[in-house]
């Protein structure tokens, strides 16, 4: 367990005496690590600094309108990223998540911090800030920023914190949305961040073919343990036949979530070619079930975690699945 101190002032200290900056993010990016990225991206150019984000993976197309995203640097593996003066990593706090980029930024010769709001962080980096309590690492950069100099918030920064907040948070409702967060969101917008287009421009971006990949997702679903547990798997036909992949189920595991009495839910898919199984698990309140996704080599929060488990099928998965959320359930 790495020692952290939530110092933000450290932090700024490290930022404000670099000048060439390596921002990076976990791997299958989502709207918190694209947004906090870009966030921070656009903060330090407009104080004139140098930062560049590099990514393991690609921009998904819904975030690409952020400003900065088509400057995202893709992970090239024959890159020595020399001549940075600091690496910060957000929204991740182990460094398998950051992918192969990690191979080529562990042993160059420059400071690395750590912003983020997972549980359990692994020693890899120099320095880290690490707020649980927070709905996001868009959530932490805001405060960091504020802390900082707020006038340096501009309205594509405001924009992609909106959206970092926004995706996070599953549009305002899930745990850790509290009064602070909403105040913060007002900030936002009265800097620039449109919610309605904001919303639109990231959310309701479905294509015809992953409403169908939906429409067989929820029939897959099954009901475990008097409906306490909603199991919604997907097979690698399912995305054959709706010629999809599995970065088109974005949403869909809040269904499992959504039946009343359901406590726990999971969404399980195989993603194609690879011998992978992807796990996504979430579940009410009062229950974590974030051991389960450790059980399974992941991680993630209590309420939202997942694995991405090699070598196995979905048989499997699903079977060990429904043994662990039954043991989980008899200690409620
Ligand atoms: P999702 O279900 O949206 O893919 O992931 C939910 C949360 O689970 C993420 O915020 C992330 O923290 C965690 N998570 C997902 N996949 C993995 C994984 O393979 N390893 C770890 N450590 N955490 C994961
Ligand atoms: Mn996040």
């Amino acid at each position: 367990m790495p020692s952290i101190e939530k110092d933000f002032n450290q932090i700024i200290n490290l930022i404000q005496s670099s000048n060439k900056i390596l921002i990076t993010s976990h791997v299958s990016p989502d709207g918190d690590s694209i947004g906090s990225s870009l966030a921070l991206w656009n903060f330090l150019k407009e104080q004139g600094k140098k930062p560049k984000v590099v990514m393991n993976d690609n921009v998904p197309n819904n975030l690409k309108f952020l400003k900065g995203a088509d400057k995202i640097i893709k992970y090239d593996q024959n890159d020595n990223y020399k001549g940075y003066d600091l690496v910060i990593i957000l929204d991740l706090n182990q460094h398998s998540r950051i992918g192969n980029l990690w191979y080529n930024l562990e042993n160059i010769d420059c400071t690395k911090i750590v912003i983020d709001h997972h549980q359990d962080p692994k020693e890899f980096a120099n320095f880290y800030y690490i707020d649980t309590q927070s709905s996001s690492t868009s959530e932490i950069l805001y405060e960091m920023m504020n802390e900082w100099n707020s006038k340096f918030i501009n309205q594509a920064t405001a924009e992609a914190l909106y959206v970092g907040i926004m995706t996070d948070t599953g549009s305002f409702h899930f745990d850790r949305t509290d009064s602070r967060l909403f105040q913060i969101a007002s900030n936002l917008v009265e800097i620039g961040a449109n919610p309605t287009q904001l919303y639109e421009s990231v959310l309701s971006v479905n294509s015809f073919a992953s409403l169908q990949l939906m429409g067989k997702a929820l029939t897959n679903m099954e009901l475990h343990f008097d409906s306490k547990f909603c199991m919604m798997p997907i097979t690698q036909e399912d995305f054959e036949k709706s010629n999809t992949h599995p970065g088109d189920t974005e949403g869909f595991v809040s269904f499992t979530l959504s039946i009343e009495g359901t406590k726990i839910g999971a969404l399980i898919t195989q993603v194609p070619e690879e011998k992978i199984v992807k796990l996504s698990l979430r579940s009410k309140k009062d229950i974590s079930i974030r051991e389960i996704a450790v059980k399974f080599g992941g991680g993630g929060h209590n309420q939202a975690s997942g694995a991405n488990i090699k070598d196995t099928t979905l048989e499997i998965v699903k079977a060990q699945l429904i043994e662990y959320v039954g043991e989980l359930l008899k200690k409620e």
